[in-house]
């Protein structure tokens, strides 16, 4: 018998529950500030939505997939990432109606079978936007905006966007032919993937991330010196508008991106704080991936951000507000029920508060009290029951005041607000 967690999986308890809603609060009320609109999709979807929608060579298909048959014998699949699903989404909902331009976001578990590590897990979370539309470089800087202002909101100081143009289709066989003559000198020093890379997917010899690689690339052809005209151009107006916006991003030839199905822009938000797992957020243009779907053309771009990545940068430093704006100590038996019958009435009033039901010393009542982290106590002890009145205590400055119980629902209330706590 196994009660235990499959490896790769987390549940996220109490203690880690007010950090984890405040990243996914904060990126959902960008997102909606930005008129992205949220949608709910299935976890699971037919296998061929990801294998044709990612790319048969990636790393995400070619080994990370969650793949099962259903009873009925057909192949389906935990879904690995959110894009080829919202896209999937949006052709079988009528293009959405058939506006001009869509905007969306999603939020919810991916599944990816990998070798579990810090920020790395077979059941992770993402957050991601994805704007369909056309082509222009506009689309491209609102959702490089949309995650730079949710990093900064989240108080990340500590990043770097890193971009690229990874050009049209032909400009980037052109490209992948010169990367093969490049490589097909150096085989032997390749590890074992990049082996294999070189034969089934040679652009993603660039996102190698062994040291013996590394080496290699210091000389590798860049893509950016393929570019035509026209990517060109959106290169360089993309770069203008973040330079207006006062965004700072650095160039990365090498960003080439796991998955098959972008063209043009590229981009990433890395971080030095985690470690091997430094990429936090990521995306770029996909013309071509709406046709594929539904033969009809559409451009789009789009990224996705990692929850659990975002949650280790910040746990150290995120100091949650308390939920509770009043812990009520009481001691004897008479004022157990006058604390219970008191929260009753608080809570009713929409002030939250929590007592310890089991009573217990006065001193481990206030360790309670602490770990809630609560500002403000409410005193019931024999003498305030005796005088028919509470004491609200403020746990930092230690300043006390007697609250009549006939007026104690406005006294709390002004107390809560001139202290902003409401
Ligand atoms: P990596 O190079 O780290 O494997 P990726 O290129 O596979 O990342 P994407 O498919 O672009 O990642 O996913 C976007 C974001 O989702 C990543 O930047 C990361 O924050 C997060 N992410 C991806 N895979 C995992 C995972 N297995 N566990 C936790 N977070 C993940
Ligand atoms: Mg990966």
């Amino acid at each position: 018998m196994n009660f235990t967690k499959p490896p790769g999986v987390e549940d996220i308890f109490p203690d880690r529950i007010d950090l984890w809603n405040f990243i996914i609060k904060t990126a959902k009320e960008v997102f909606t500030q930005y008129n992205f609109k949220e949608v709910v999709l299935p976890v699971m979807e037919f296998t061929e939505v990801f294998a044709r929608g990612i790319g048969d060579e990636t790393d995400i298909v070619s080994k990370e997939m969650f793949t099962f048959e259903d009873r009925g014998g057909r192949s389906l699949t935990l879904r690995p990432e959110g894009t080829a699903s919202l896209v999937r989404a949006f052709c079988e909902n009528g293009n959405y109606n058939r506006l001009s331009s869509s905007k969306f976001f999603y939020c919810g578990p991916m599944f990816r079978a990998e070798k579990p590590q810090r920020g790395r897990l077979r059941q992770f979370n993402q957050f991601g936007v994805e704007f369909f539309g056309d082509d222009s470089p506009f689309n491209d800087f609102e959702i490089i905006s949309a995650m730079d202002t949710v990093t900064k909101r989240l108080g990340i100081t500590d990043y770097k966007l890193l971009i690229n143009s990874i050009g049209l289709d032909t400009e980037r066989s052109a490209y992948i032919d010169e990367l093969k003559k490049y490589y097909a000198a150096h085989q032997d020093d390749l590890c074992d993937n990049c082996k294999r890379r070189f034969e089934t997917n040679p652009l993603r010899l660039l996102d190698c991330k062994e040291a013996q690689c590394g080496k290699l690339k210091e000389d590798v052809p860049r893509i950016t010196s393929f570019l035509g005209e026209e990517s060109r151009s959106h290169y360089s107006e993309l770069k203008a508008l973040l330079e207006s916006a006062g965004i700072d991003y650095t160039e990365d030839h090498l960003l080439v991106r796991g998955l098959d199905y972008y063209s043009k822009t590229t981009f990433e938000f890395t971080t030095t704080e985690l470690g091997g797992q430094n990429t936090f957020a990521a995306g770029g243009r996909y013309n071509n991936l709406v046709e594929l779907f539904s033969g009809k053309p559409k451009p789009a771009v789009g990224f996705a951000a990692g929850i659990e990545r975002l949650y280790l940068m910040l746990e150290d430093k995120y100091r949650p507000e308390s939920s509770l704006d009043i812990f009520i100590i009481h001691t004897g038996s008479e004022a157990q029920k006058k604390a219970l019958l008191t929260a009753y009435e608080l809570r009713k009033n929409g002030i939250s508060v929590d007592y310890d039901p089991t009573g217990g010393s006065f001193k481990a009542q206030m360790k309670k009290l602490n770990r809630e982290r609560c500002h403000f106590m409410l005193i019931l002890s024999e003498d305030e029951i005796l005088g028919n009145y509470a004491t609200l205590r403020n746990a930092e400055t230690r300043e006390e005041v007697k609250i009549q119980f006939d007026t104690m629902i406005e006294s709390i209330k002004d107390i809560l607000q001139l202290n902003n706590k409401k």
